[in-house]
């Protein structure tokens, strides 16, 4: 059965996705990580999630379009799979003239994309327009093993989610409870303190802090929807008391500039930036695009 249940580990991304398939889920999603495999699962997973029946937790398995999606049949599901192949100009074209069709079953339709790190940059500009502007009923998940091999005007099109080893992943408890501190002295406007903070997040194991940026993402998107008033289940419910104090003294175009920046910081950690470089991005770096 079809369930995010199946999947092991990074339970603060899964956490994520489920609340994100509640709301309005984004139109373009990339997720990253190492494993291919893994990331096969996760995005049949999420794609399932995307055109599931169920009102309530989604995917629910059950469905038949779930049931569809489990024995890939669904028509409504593409999934381009090239190995390791290059993706080119035409592919990008054919994604293109099927998203012009409504979809067959119900309201949505779903194209994954495997391997995206293998598009060529002329595959990857066709598709730019597609990514920003699809039509209503399309969604897009992008996997990558290396995903800075993409080019940057489409990463930054999609909303970015990052798989890790299951055995090194902060549990979401663990995630919540480091950032705490740290949103909290956001808010209250204390550089000190969120050095502190900054400091305390460098200790466990550096994969884990890909999880806890993603998190910290999570919760920065969770305090824009709150500054703006706009209903939507949180991403990180555990942080919604820290998120509703950064909505209160963060404007919404500056907590953009932040989750921008900590995009840009990922990439850096992904690339092993120095501690003392991280720190001073989450203290100063922060305070600077939040309060000057
Ligand atoms: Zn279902």
């Amino acid at each position: 059965m079809i369930s995010f249940d199946q999947l092991p580990g990074n339970a603060a991304l899964k956490n994520s996705l489920q609340n994100a398939l509640a709301g309005r889920f984004p139109q373009a999603v990339l997720l990253s990580g190492d494993d291919a495999a893994g990331l096969e699962g996760w995005s049949l997973t999420l794609a399932a999630g995307i055109l599931c029946e169920s009102a309530g937790r989604r995917p629910c398995g059950a469905c038949l379009s779930c049931r569809k999606a489990a024995q890939g049949v669904h028509p409504d599901l593409t999934v381009i799979d090239e190995g390791e192949n290059e993706l080119k100009v035409d592919l990008a074209r054919r994604i293109k003239a099927e998203n012009a069709i409504i979809p067959n079953d119900g309201p949505r339709r779903v194209t994954v994309i495997r391997h995206a790190h293998n598009l060529n940059p002329m595959a990857q500009n066709a598709l730019l327009k597609e990514l920003e502007e699809p039509p209503a009923y399309a969604f897009f998940i992008l996997t990558a093993e290396q995903p800075d091999a993409l080019l940057q005007t489409v990463r930054s099109r999609c909303t970015r989610f990052a798989l890790e080893p299951p055995q090194q992943t902060a549990s979401d408890e663990e995630a919540a409870a480091l950032l705490a501190p740290y949103l909290a002295a956001v808010a209250a406007r204390r550089e000190d303190r969120m050095m502190l903070a900054a400091l305390a997040l460098e200790k466990p194991p550096r994969r884990a802090l890909l999880g806890i940026l993603g998190v910290l993402q999570a919760a920065l998107r969770d305090a824009v929807f709150a500054a703006r008033a706009l209903p939507q289940p949180p991403l990180q419910p555990a942080l919604a008391e820290q998120t509703r104090a950064l909505a209160r003294t963060v404007p919404p175009e500056r907590l953009l500039a932040v989750y921008d920046f900590i995009d840009e910081l990922t990439d850096r950690v992904a690339r092993n930036a120095a501690a003392a470089a991280v720190t001073c991005a989450l203290t100063s770096d922060v305070y600077r695009l939040c309060f000057q």
